[in-house]
């Protein structure tokens, strides 16, 4: 009982001893993106901030941006942190920092890995689908790996497991032993689920995971709790693995891993540890230092925000603050 991680606070705030598997719905709510985006944020949340390592998760679309310019983010500055983009339809050009140029169609994994710091633009090209929709995500990266040099890695496929009428597709981490290529800093799985029937699914899941689950498209039950576009239901610890039954064909995503245990701090495009090292990242970006230019966007970088008055606390995974 004195291992670190042993103790486990449930979403209506009692202490347990010990993992415990949860099945709690929480509910996200809209933010704007960009200019033409609107995404449902599902994490963080309070007091569920994060799910392993998964420290930020939007679910943006179905939408038609038919005729319209559809998702256009301005360069903005990145640290401490790796942006998983996703698509399920739609496309997106990726460009960054580092003079990558990149565009993403569903199926493909887009995984930009900030380390210290690295700034990037996410735009749909002028000629795009009429339909876009899709997760962007945001793993933070633990202390041995915040400090590194940035990379970008493009997975034009990912491979896939067959599970009881479901089709799994391991975007990053390890899934029932499939594992993807995507390079990760912490034992983690990102797994999109591809539901045919309305015959229950086992998904296998690992006991030392914690795990949430949402609804891209149909409706879920897991436990008696209904899941449906728009909401995150938090699985808990210690499950070896769960059913989840549907009305018929849905696509859900499957988000775990192991407990991160480093208090956080998170502000705009920031992942720190602390108030002060958040006040460096946003006076380098203001100044031009450290995430350097992102070259053939025609659009003008984002302006830092002002820092908020008040000490921004770090917290850990409980929503605790630290320090
Ligand atoms: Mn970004």
């Amino acid at each position: 009982m004195s291992a670190a991680g042993s103790e486990s606070i449930r979403y209506d705030g009692t202490v347990v001893a010990g993992a415990q598997p949860e099945s709690v719905l929480l509910p996200g709510h809209d933010v704007p993106l960009g200019r033409y985006t609107t995404v449902r944020r599902l994490l963080p949340q309070r007091p569920r901030r994060m799910v392993g390592a998964w420290c930020f998760v939007d679910h943006f679309g179905p939408d038609d941006v038919a005729g319209r310019p559809g998702m256009q983010i301005p360069p903005h500055p990145h640290t401490g942190l790796q942006t998983v983009t996703w698509l399920v339809d739609g496309e997106i050009l990726h460009r960054d920092s580092l003079g990558s140029v990149q565009p993403i169609v569903p199926g493909q994994l887009n995984l930009m890995t900030a380390g210290h710091g690295i700034a990037h633009s996410e735009q749909s090209p002028p000629a795009h689908p009429p339909v876009m929709h899709g997760l962007q995500l945001w793993v933070a990266l633990p202390e041995a790996a915040r400090h590194g040099a940035p990379r970008f890695d493009h997975h034009a496929a990912l491979p896939q497991v067959g599970a009881d009428d479901a089709r799994i597709t391991v975007v990053v981490g390890e899934y029932a032993g499939v594992r993807s290529p995507a390079e990760m800093s912490s034992p983690i799985v990102g797994a999109q689920v591809d539901i045919g029937t309305d015959a229950p699914v086992a998904l296998t899941l690992r006991i030392d995971f914690e795990y949430a689950l949402l609804a891209m498209s149909g409706t879920a039950r897991v436990d008696g709790v209904e899941l449906a576009p728009g909401g995150l239901l938090y699985l808990g610890e210690g499950r070896s693995g769960t059913t989840v039954t549907t009305d018929g064909p849905a696509r859900l995503f499957l988000l775990g891993g192991e407990p991160f245990d480093e208090p956080l701090v998170m502000w705009w495009n920031f992942v720190a540890r602390s108030h002060e090292e958040l006040v460096a990242a946003r006076d380098d970006w203001a100044a031009g230092r450290r995430f350097g230019t992102v070259t053939g966007c025609v659009d003008a970088p984002l302006p830092a925000p002002e820092m908020p008055i008040t000490r921004i606390k770090a917290r850990d995974r409980h929503g605790r603050t630290v320090g």
